[in-house]
C-alpha cells in the first residue's frame, strides 16, 4: 500500500570517489537533505590518503572520470595522483559536495531504530537519516606485515599509503617491501633519486609494458573544441576493458593467454641479465594477482644502484634488513607497500540493524551482500564498492556510477512511498553467494598465487563474471530479491 510520498533524509559515509558520486547522484535526484560524513578534512579518499612518489592509476584517466565531468586536461594517459586528487576536488568542489561534507567527523555507529538509522560520530554528533550510502572504499586499512624486529628499526618506517613527505629520499639508502603495484610504480619513481634501492620480493609480478604518454597541447586543444571526442573515447576504453574483464573470468581465453605472452615478451626483451630474469620471471598465470602495468620498471629495477633482493626477510634489525642467507641491507627508510586488509569493509564502524542483529553477525565468517550493495536485515542501508564487488582491473567510477543508479532505484521507492523500508532478502543474498562462488572457480585468479582478491577460503572475494553482465545485473532491481516492508 502506498503511503504517499516522503521528504527524506540521507547521509553518505565517506567523500572519496564514490561518496562525492553518491552525493552529485542525490542532489540531481532532488535530495536536497544529504550530508556527507568523512572523518578527514579533505575530500578524495584514497587519492588523499596515497601520496607515494610514482602514484597514478591504472586505469586510463578518460575512463577513470565521471562519466558526467569528462575532461580535456588530463596530462597523460595515466595521470600522476596528485592529479587525481585534484579532479576529485574540483568535481565535489563545483557539484555543491564540499558544501554537505561534515569533515573531521567519524561514523563509529549506525543503529536501525523505528524505521530510521541514528548515527554517532567520533567528536560525539548524533543524527538520524532515513537512508545511509556507505562509500568508505575498498583497499583503505594498511596490511602491516608480521616480521620480527619489525619495530627495532632505527631509520624511518611507514606504509605507502602513510608516505612521510618529511623524510629525505634523495641519496637516502630505501628499502621496499612488496612487489604489487604500489611497490612497482615506486620503484620507478625512486630508482634514480636514492643512493641505493632495495626491492623485497616475496613474489615476482607480471608487468605489463604499458606506455604512459603526455597528451599534447594540441590534443588537449581538440579536445577543448571536439567534447564529443571525450566520450567517444571513454566509450573505446570501456570496451577494451570489457575485453579484458571477459579474460580474466575465464582461465583459459584468448586474451589471457595474449597478456601472457606480451608480459613474457617483456621480460625476455628487457631484462638483460639472465640471473635478474629468472629472478623477476612470474611462477603463476597472468593476471591472476592484479596484473601490473608499467613501461618502466624493468629498466628502473636495472639501474645500478637498484637490488632486486629474492632471498627471504629473516628480521629486520636497527640498521635495517636481514636476509636469510646472512645479509643485512642498510637502510635509512623503509617502505612497507604491503597491500591492504582488503575484506575490512566499512571498519571499524559498528552497524546494527532490524532485531539487534549486527554487522559482526551478518559477516561471520566473512563480509558478504547481495550484489555487493545490499544485506538483508539492515534496511535502507546501502553500499557502493562493497563487499565481492567488480574490482579485477575494472574502472571503479564506472562500477560506481553503475551502483549508485542501482540503489537511488530503489532509494526513489522509498520516498515515493511505495514502501517504508527496503533490503535484499536472506534468500537472494544466499544464491548470489552461492553462485558467486561457484563461478569464482573458473577465474585466473584461482590458478594458483596469493592475492588480495582471495578471502580466507582461497576463493576470490570479487564478481566472478563478466563486465557486461555486472552492467545487466545493475540495469533495474528485480524486485523479487528484495523485501520492501
Ligand atoms: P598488493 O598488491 O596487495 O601487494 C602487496 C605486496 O606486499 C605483495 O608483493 C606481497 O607479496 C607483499 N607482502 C605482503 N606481506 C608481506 C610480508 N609479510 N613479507 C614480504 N612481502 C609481503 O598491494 P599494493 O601494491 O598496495 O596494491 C594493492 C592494490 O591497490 C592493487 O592491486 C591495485 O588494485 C591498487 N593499486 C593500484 C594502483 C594503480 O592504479 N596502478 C597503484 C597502487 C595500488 P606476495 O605477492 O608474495 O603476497
Amino acid at each position: 500500500m502506498n503511503t504517499g510520498p516522503r521528504q527524506l533524509r540521507c547521509a553518505v559515509i565517506g567523500a572519496g570517489m564514490a561518496g562525492i558520486l553518491s552525493a552529485i547522484k542525490l542532489a540531481e535526484a532532488g535530495f536536497t537533505d544529504v550530508t556527507v560524513y568523512e572523518k578527514a578534512d579533505r575530500v578524495g579518499g584514497t587519492w588523499r590518503e596515497n601520496t607515494y612518489p610514482g602514484l597514478s592509476c591504472d586505469v586510463p584517466s578518460h575512463l577513470y572520470s565521471y562519466s558526467f565531468a569528462l575532461t580535456p586536461e588530463w596530462s597523460r594517459r595515466f595521470a600522476p595522483g596528485p592529479e587525481i586528487r585534484a579532479y576529485f576536488e574540483r568535481i565535489a568542489r563545483e557539484n555543491g559536495v564540499t558544501q554537505r561534507v561534515r569533515f573531521g567527523d567519524q561514523v563509529l555507529g549506525c543503529v536501525f531504530s523505528e524505521g530510521r538509522w541514528h548515527l554517532t560520530t567520533a567528536s560525539g554528533h548524533r543524527d538520524q537519516v532515513d537512508v545511509v550510502i556507505a562509500a568508505t572504499g575498498v583497499l583503505h586499512h594498511p596490511n602491516y606485515p608480521v616480521i620480527e624486529g619489525i619495530d627495532t628499526f632505527k631509520g624511518t618506517m611507514f606504509h605507502s599509503s602513510r608516505w612521510d613527505d618529511s623524510v629525505q629520499i634523495d641519496g637516502a639508502r630505501i628499502g621496499i617491501i612488496g612487489t604489487g603495484s604500489t611497490a612497482v610504480q615506486m620503484v620507478s619513481a625512486l630508482a634514480n633519486r636514492v643512493a641505493r634501492l632495495s626491492l623485497f620480493q616475496r613474489t615476482a609480478q607480471w608487468i605489463m609494458p604499458q606506455e604512459n604518454p603526455a597528451y599534447s597541447d594540441e590534443e588537449r586543444t581538440e579536445l577543448r573544441e571536439h567534447p564529443d571526442l571525450l566520450s567517444e573515447g571513454r566509450q573505446s576504453l570501456s570496451d577494451l576493458f570489457d575485453l579484458f574483464s571477459n579474460a580474466v573470468v575465464d582461465s583459459e581465453s584468448a586474451e589471457i593467454k595474449m597478456i601472457e605472452r606480451a608480459c613474457l615478451a617483456n621480460l625476455e626483451d628487457n631484462v638483460h641479465d639472465p640471473d635478474l630474469r629468472e629472478r623477476l620471471r612470474p611462477t603463476y598465470r597472468a593476471a591472476c594477482k592484479r596484473l601490473i602495468l608499467s613501461p618502466d620498471f624493468y629498466d628502473a629495477i636495472q639501474s645500478p644502484n637498484a637490488d632486486l633482493v629474492t632471498d627471504d626477510i629473516e628480521r629486520i634489525e636497527p640498521g635495517g634488513v636481514r636476509t636469510t642467507d646472512g645479509r643485512l641491507h642498510e637502510l635509512d627508510v623503509l617502505v612497507l607497500a604491503t597491500g591492504f586488509k582488503a575484506d575490512a569493509f566499512m571498519r571499524p564502524m559498528s552497524l546494527v540493524g532490524r532485531n539487534d542483529f549486527t554487522l559482526d553477525e551478518a559477516w561471520d565468517p566473512r563480509p558478504a551482500a547481495y550484489l555487493s550493495i545490499s544485506m538483508p536485515e539492515f534496511p535502507n542501508f546501502f553500499m557502493v564498492n562493497g563487499p565481492n564487488g567488480p574490482v579485477g582491473n575494472f574502472s571503479l567510477i564506472e562500477v560506481a556510477e553503475l551502483q549508485v543508479r542501482y540503489i537511488l532505484q530503489l532509494v526513489e521507492r522509498i520516498r515515493a512511498g511505495d514502501c517504508r523500508e527496503v533490503s535484499a532478502t536472506h534468500e537472494a543474498l544466499a544464491e548470489f553467494e552461492r553462485a558467486r562462488e561457484q563461478a569464482a572457480q573458473h577465474t585466473v585468479w584461482v590458478t594458483g598465487c596469493r592475492s588480495w582478491y582471495l578471502d580466507d577460503r582461497g576463493l576470490p572475494a570479487v564478481w566472478p563474471w563478466s563486465f557486461v553482465r555486472f552492467r545487466q545485473a545493475m540495469e533495474v532491481p528485480d524486485p523479487a530479491a528484495f523485501e520492501f516492508a
